[in-house]
């Protein structure tokens, strides 16, 4: 009896430890911890903010590079604009998620509002003014 409890609330521990990490990557820097600052989050928005710009300056090259290789050997452009899509839907996503991260401190949106963002060009949170990159750690408040 005293097993299978054990064992039962080790299962529900190990569900919440999975559900908590799901939450932190949906969300990511929602829950930050105070003391270990704000690395974390700030690695996944300079990520985010990198593979925007890669996916910004790449479309063209992409774009033309497959709309070329199509022609040569399908005789079709079709499936370059399907790549030209993707690639849009891509980078509007990326774009998005960047206009809609939230501050590891204050927890509202880092770069703006749902109307208008400044986008990775927000060198500070506009809500707190929590520099882009700083750990939290000198001016709280
Ligand atoms: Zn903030």
């Amino acid at each position: 009896m005293c097993v299978s409890q054990r064992a039962g609330t080790r299962f529900a521990n190990a569900r919440a430890r999975i559900w908590h990490k799901i939450i932190q990557r949906r969300f990511g820097a929602l829950k930050m911890s105070d003391s270990g600052g704000y690395q974390h989050a700030w690695q996944q928005y300079k990520r985010r903010g990198q593979l925007w710009i890669a996916l910004f300056l790449l479309y063209v090259p992409v774009v033309v590079g497959a709309a070329m290789f199509c022609l040569r050997y399908f005789h079709t452009p079709k499936p370059a604009i399907v790549v030209a899509v993707f690639w849009m839907g891509l980078t509007l996503w990326i774009g998005a998620r960047i206009n809609l991260w939230r501050c590891p401190r204050c927890g509202n949106m880092f770069s703006g509002t749902m109307w208008r963002s400044k986008g990775i060009f927000a060198g500070q949170c506009v809500h707190c003014g929590l520099p882009k990159y700083d750990n939290g750690e000198g001016s709280a408040g």
